[in-house]
Formats: structure tokens, sequence, C-alpha cells
């Protein structure tokens, strides 16, 4: 079966061709970049509507130069979670195709996306995952036929925490690559022994919170405190948060393997310290490489593609977008026979 698949919840319009009996992923993506400040919903709209017809465009050409004018088994797209109007094109662009292509029709949960594309990568059964991305931080484990948010925060997501703490320093989006190089410029430089910026650590049972470590940060940089430091302090205690929620939840599900998912997860110190805490307590540990972490298509068509094979495809009458779409509201279709 092959899946295009297209995505394009917030600010990266993206296609791609999944293969699945070569186990294959061409990925086309066309990020948008504000000028200044963070993601403008209406220009990243905008964004969305001139580029996800050329990234699907590249795509479907090069699936019909390899595989002739049948090389699409099904459409699959990002149904939410995600900015309405950005759905809204994702959505519609995703309905004309499928009925042009005359191929069935596939709603995916984003979030649920970014989980499975770990399990797929890593060949786990049955991990606890850790989605760290911009809008989303939440801790997910399957039980009886769904994935059951286990922890999540309880405001902003781990890189939206960290992309405003770089707006207000002066830094292009996104702020989350400049964060880990100042970071990393200042590890290198200080007394390891030295203590850290002394920022918010919330943690509540499996939930938390990072609204307060991004005006914390702020403060200190008003303070005239070394921006490197304060850089370092925000990575280790939002990291050391979701490395606690993340040892937490492999404790009381009794799981032995942990995967990463979501833009954040790019991060080196995030994945050392996971990997880390694994080690130490011998579960096994997968992030995939960066081009299925941060927004793609790949995982979409990689996940519409299970989804197409258990059947599990929408007529056009309920394709509609959600942008408060949960990963707990998803039925699993596609793991029959799995551990629960
Ligand atoms: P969601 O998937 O929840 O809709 P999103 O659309 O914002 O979130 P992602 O692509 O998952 O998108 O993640 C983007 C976020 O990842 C941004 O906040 C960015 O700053 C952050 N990020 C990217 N690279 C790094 C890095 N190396 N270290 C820390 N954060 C990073």
């Amino acid at each position: 079966m092959r899946v295009l698949g297209i995505e394009g919840t917030a600010w990266c319009a993206s296609a791609a061709l999944y293969d699945a009996e070569t186990d294959s992923v061409l990925i086309e993506s066309d990020p948008y970049e504000p000028d200044s400040g963070g993601i403008h919903p209406r220009e990243a709209a905008e964004h969305m509507s001139e580029a996800v017809p050329e990234v699907v465009d590249a795509v479907l050409t090069a699936a019909e130069e390899a595989h002739g004018p049948d090389a699409v088994d099904a459409v699959a797209f990002s149904k939410g979670p995600g900015l309405g109007p950005c759905l809204r094109t994702v959505g519609t662009a995703a309905r004309a195709l499928a009925g042009t292509l005359d191929v069935p029709l596939v709603g995916v949960n984003h979030m649920v996306a970014h989980l499975e594309i770990g399990r797929h990568r890593s060949g786990f059964e049955n991990p606890v995952c850790l989605n760290a991305s911009g809008a989303n931080a939440h801790l997910l484990g399957h039980h009886d036929g769904r994935y059951r948010v286990l922890g999540e925060t309880m405001d902003a997501g781990v890189g939206n925490a960290i992309d405003k703490f770089t707006r207000h320093v002066g830094w292009d989006h996104p702020g989350g690559p400049k964060v880990e190089a100042a970071a990393a410029e200042a590890a290198a430089e200080r007394d390891p022994d030295a203590d850290l910026v002394d920022l918010p650590y919330v943690v509540k049972g499996m939930d938390f919170s990072f609204s307060g470590i991004s005006s914390a940060a702020n403060h200190a940089y008003d303070d005239g405190v070394p921006v490197g430091e304060i850089c370092l302090s925000l990575q280790e205690h939002a990291f050391a948060m979701l490395t606690e929620v993340s040892e937490r939840a492999l404790s009381l599900t009794g799981a032995d393997e942990l995967v990463l998912g979501g833009g954040v997860a790019q991060n080196d110190r995030l994945r050392e310290m996971l990997g880390t805490m694994c080690a130490a307590r011998g579960a096994d540990f997968h992030a995939p490489e960066p081009r299925f972490l941060r927004d793609n298509a790949g995982m979409i068509a990689v996940l519409g593609a299970k989804m197409a094979a258990a059947g599990d495809t929408v007529s056009i009458p309920d394709s509609a977008i959600d942008p408060d779409f949960r990963p707990d509201q998803v039925p699993v279709t596609w793991r029959e026979g799995d551990a629960s």
C-alpha cells in the first residue's frame, strides 16, 4: 500500500508518500518562517494555502513517475489538533485529492502520529510515549483500545514555553535550537558545580507546568543574568521535569519502552537525559531521526497506512477537521492483537 499524507497543523506545510512494502518515506516540506516574533495564525494560514498545493504536487509527481497513475492507494491528512484555518486548508486539499484519485480518505490525529512514528521506527510493542512538541507536552500509554493521557502540561507546551523566552530576548523563531546552542556554549565554559539560575520546577503527579518557567526566565534576563546561563537553566529545569514524569509513567504502567516525539525531541540534551534515565531502570529508549520529530507528513502517511489497512477511513461528510482533537479521543483500530 502507498499512502500520500498531508500535514499542516500550524507552521509546516508538508506532503509525503509512504510505501508500506518497502517501508520508505519521501517527505517534501515548506515551513512558514515569520519575519519577526512567533507564529502569526493569519500568516501561517496564508502560507499553508500557498505551500500545501506545491508540496502535494511535488510528492504526487514523484509518486506517479515512479509507480504510474495508480501510485496512491489512500490519502491521509492531519485532522487536528492545530490552528483551525491551517487545518481547513489541509482538509480541503485532502478531500479534493482523494476525490480526484478516487481513493479512500484517512483522518489522522497529529499527536497520535507523533507517537506512532516512534513506535513504527523502533519496533517497540507497547511503549509509553513522551510528546515534547511546540504546542503540546504529554505522556501517552495504550490501554484497552485507546491512547490514555497519563500526564500533560497544565498550561503551555514545552516548545512554546522556550519560544516565549526567546521572543523576549529578541531571537528569531524557532527559539529551541538557539537555546540549545547557547546552553551548550555556557555549559562548556562554566564551572560544572556552579548553581543553576533558580527557575520554577512544577510537577504534580504526572502533570507539569511550564508557564512560570518562561516568566521567571524573562525576569532573570531583565535582571542582567547572562543569557547562556538562563538557556542552560531553562533546559535543565524543563527537561528534568519531563524526565521525572516519564520515569513515573514507566514505573506506574510497568512499561519498559519509551519513545520520544515532537519538535523539542530534536534537542540532544533532552534525549541524553531520557536515555540516561531509561538505561538506569533497564528500559529501552528511542527517538526517531529529526525529519520525523518536527511536524512532517511522513508520520501522517505512516499512521494513515496503518489506519487504512485496518479499514479506518472516513467519508467526506465525516472528515471535518477538529482543532481540539485530543489523542485519547481516537479509537486505536490498527493495533489489533497488540499488548494492551
Ligand atoms: P505540535 O506538534 O504540538 O502541534 P508544533 O506544531 O509547534 O507543535 P513541532 O514541530 O512539534 O511543532 O515543534 C516545534 C517546536 O520545537 C518549536 O517550539 C521549536 O522551538 C522546538 N524546537 C525545535 N528544535 C529544537 C531544539 N533543538 N531544542 C529545543 N526545542 C526545539
